[in-house]
């Protein structure tokens, strides 16, 4: 990959983002990518977006958006 977590963390977070969530990255990528969500608001708040995002698409796939679930959706668009 062409980033390191030393020149630019955050942009290198937010490359490791969907590997992370898919699991796909190394032991030890991910152990970089979770120390730095361990001292990073801003990366923090978009992993936990993103995790939020995909839990709630699952469930969207099984069973029928219900306006509760939609405003659940509405609510995790907050501005980051
Ligand atoms: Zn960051």
């Amino acid at each position: 990959m062409a980033l390191s977590f030393e020149a630019d963390p955050c942009a290198k977070c937010e490359e490791v983002l969907q590997p992370y969530l898919d699991r796909e990255l190394s032991d030890a990528e991910r152990a970089e990518a979770e120390k730095h969500l361990d001292e990073c608001s801003y990366c923090r708040k978009r992993y936990r977006f993103e995790a939020e995002l995909r839990r709630f698409v699952r469930q969207a796939a099984v069973e029928e958006m219900t306006p509760d679930l939609k405003a659940k959706l509405a609510a995790l668009r907050t501005p980051l």
